[in-house]
């Protein structure tokens, strides 16, 4: 496939060649070696920075000079929707920075970023992504401290690391609202409030519950995320049956 993509760009028809990549920094060593990428796409955000040992990967493309796309700068809204004692630690230290904001400008602080790219749902999201960006200014040192506390905080409470990106849906037999599960489950590790995740859970359907899984291993093997998949739907169900 790269020897064809690189002809089409040889043509001229392809501007720039680069590749998006979910996966683990010796598998990306190899990667960077096939082709003289024009960029690489890869999952960086201050929370994955060592959750997912994405300064490895960043690392590994960034000391061959190979500009760097961001993707889920946000964690799939996971940055935007802070807890009360991570949004606490934002705003004791920077009062009119919204989370949002904050984590597109950790994004695109990292050295050798030419895009970041940013899901929205709706006109304000764009119009605020616009600004962080019409007006951006790097972060400080003192700003990337705050964002690497702000991440410990939410290391620290339990959280599954979840993207919502529905690739273990495609494959799963059961039809298991896998990523909405591991949303509600997450707030409910956030608030602590048996009764949000009884109420949260129950609005799902039958069918879509996690005691519906077989077990079957499909979805682990298409999280980008390595999760534990059956493990953490088990996890939840039993939570919830005792809450
Ligand atoms: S292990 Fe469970 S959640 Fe995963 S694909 Fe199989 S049935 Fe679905
Ligand atoms: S594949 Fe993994 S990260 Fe993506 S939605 Fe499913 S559990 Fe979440």
């Amino acid at each position: 496939m790269v020897e064809e993509l690189a002809k089409l760009k040889d043509e001229g028809l392809i501007k720039y060649f680069g590749f998006s990549f979910h996966g683990t920094p010796e598998i990306l060593q190899e990667v960077v070696k096939d082709y003289n990428w024009d960029f690489a796409q890869l999952q960086v955000n201050y929370l994955d920075w060592d959750v997912v040992k994405a300064h490895e990967q960043y690392n590994i493309v960034q000391e061959l000079g190979i500009p760097v796309t961001v993707m889920e700068p946000l964690r799939g809204g996971g940055l935007v929707n802070l807890s009360e004692k991570a949004m606490a630690k934002l705003k004791e230290n920077y009062p009119n920075s919204s989370p949002a904001e904050f984590g597109l400008r950790w994004a695109a602080s990292q050295k050798n970023v030419v895009t970041v790219l940013s899901g929205m749902s709706n006109l304000t999201q764009m119009k605020e992504n616009i600004a962080t960006f019409e007006n951006f200014t790097p972060m400080s040192e003192e700003e990337i401290k705050v964002a690497d506390e702000i991440a410990k905080i939410i290391q620290s409470q339990g959280e599954i690391n979840c993207t919502a990106c529905k690739y273990c849906m495609e494959v799963c037999p059961k039809g298991i609202n896998i990523p909405a599960i591991f949303s509600l489950y997450n707030q409910y590790k956030v608030t602590n409030s048996a009764f949000h995740l009884k109420i949260y859970y129950e609005t799902l359907s039958e069918s879509e519950r996690a005691n519906n899984c077989i077990k079957c291993g499909l979805c682990n093997k298409n999280c980008p995320q390595n999760l534990p998949i059956p493990d953490l739907l088990a996890q939840v169900q039993k939570d919830y049956e005792k809450a």
